[in-house]
């Protein structure tokens, strides 16, 4: 820093302040029309039995609204189950690997189900083709590999790709996709898919814990036919279990309601304002304004060099060695916008906004504003 300007002396006029300041990348913005719907809940479905119909009659709701918002084909169903994303990736390699996985890893989050794979003793080892952060590497059809893992978003990177299916896979092998932070504020086609799995925390602006995922009839198949093999799985992890727990709109063990609630309540939002397009527009012209805002500014740039590869969801900003992101976020969380801290890991001065259907565009553009303006006061004259 050039000057001893204290950030969190910074004060942001009130004019310029977004009238949401929450940017994070999971747990997400909540909209209050989810804590509304919690309020109207109050008695009638929170604090009463997962094993009858109101909460039943929820998650079914839960189940419907999701395969309405991806428009997903007859026989597809959603799956869904207690512990998050990173419980999914266990459940998947007790229940949805055959033999040999394929991982793209470019980031944190993609990494780590390649490892979980690795670890798995009845597991062959995967074949994992990685690249450097900032980019991703793309699928590759393979006589022995019966899964390929994929991540339709790295939110560690601000990286997003397009899926689709390798050429030449063996047959069978199934289409995984991580989309915890990309599942309804990015398109994808169930065609190119077969596994499409996330948690409620980032676009379904929820609370975490729970783990969902629509699958393909070529990925329901697999499940069951695992699920009747000898190979040993845990009752909690086991995916056959959840499927039929599932078809009765039940979990395998108590669920957490309020976060259905609030689950269900961002689907109807979503669904009712348009569906999948409308909200991956949203999304989208938050990104156009993010990234256009970074590159017009000498001290910013997207970190994602690609234009193609950079995510409408989580928008990842490097700034120039002079400005300290770190202060930079500092400055902001003291006028009461949250959260736009770099993931820790990647280890860079750099700003990382959520962009998720919650997050108004305009409160994005609200944030570029403040954003030039801490910048102006800790570093004089530099507003771009
Ligand atoms: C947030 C995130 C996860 C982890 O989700 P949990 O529910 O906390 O386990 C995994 N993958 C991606 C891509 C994520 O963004």
């Amino acid at each position: 820093m050039l000057r001893g300007v204290d950030p969190t002396s910074i004060r942001l006029p009130a004019d310029l302040l977004p009238t949401d300041g929450r940017f994070g990348c999971g747990p997400s913005k909540v909209r209050p029309g989810q804590i509304d719907a919690l309020v109207a809940a109050a008695t009638t479905v929170l604090g009463t039995s997962h094993r009858k119909p109101p909460v039943k009659q929820l998650v079914g709701s839960v189940r419907s609204g999701l395969t309405d918002l991806f428009g997903l084909p007859d026989g597809w169903e959603i799956v869904l189950g207690n512990g998050g994303t990173t419980v999914f990736w266990d459940v998947a390699t007790f229940g949805l690997v055959e033999q040999r996985s394929q991982h793209l890893t470019f980031g944190e989050f993609s990494s780590k189900f390649a490892e979980a794979c690795a670890a798995a003793p009845h597991l062959d080892d995967p074949m994992v083709i990685s690249t450097e952060p900032g980019d991703h590497p793309e699928p590759v059809g393979h006589d022995d590999i019966d899964l390929h893992a994929l991540t339709h978003n790295e939110t560690s990177t601000g990286v997003a790709m397009q899926l689709r299916r390798p050429d030449r896979t063996a047959d069978g092998a199934l289409v995984a996709v991580d989309a915890t932070s990309a599942a309804g504020g990015l398109p994808w086609d169930p065609a190119e898919v077969d596994v499409y799995y996330f948690a409620p925390q980032k676009c379904f602006a929820s609370d975490g814990g729970l783990w969902l995922a629509a699958c393909s009839p070529a990925a329901v198949e697999r499940i069951e036919r695992i699920a009747a093999s000898d190979r040993w799985r845990p009752a909690s992890l086991d995916l056959g279990i959840a499927l039929t727990n599932s078809r009765q709109d039940q979990t395998y063990n108590t669920p957490a309601v309020a976060t259905l609630v609030m689950l269900d309540a961002q689907l109807r939002w979503m669904n009712d304002h348009g569906g999948l397009d409308w909200c991956v527009g949203r999304s989208r012209a938050s990104a156009d304004t993010l990234y256009s805002w970074a590159g017009s500014r000498e001290w910013a740039t997207p970190f994602v060099s690609d234009p193609e590869k950079r995510s409408a969801v989580v928008g990842t900003i490097d700034l120039d060695d002079r400005i300290s992101a770190d202060h930079v976020c500092a400055a902001l969380r003291a006028n009461g916008v949250v959260d736009t801290d770099s993931y820790r890991k990647l280890g860079r001065n750099q700003l990382r906004v959520g962009m998720f259907p919650a997050i108004d565009p305009a409160d994005v553009a609200a944030l570029t504003h403040c954003i030039d303006h801490v910048v102006e006061q800790l570093d004089g004259a530099r507003g771009g």
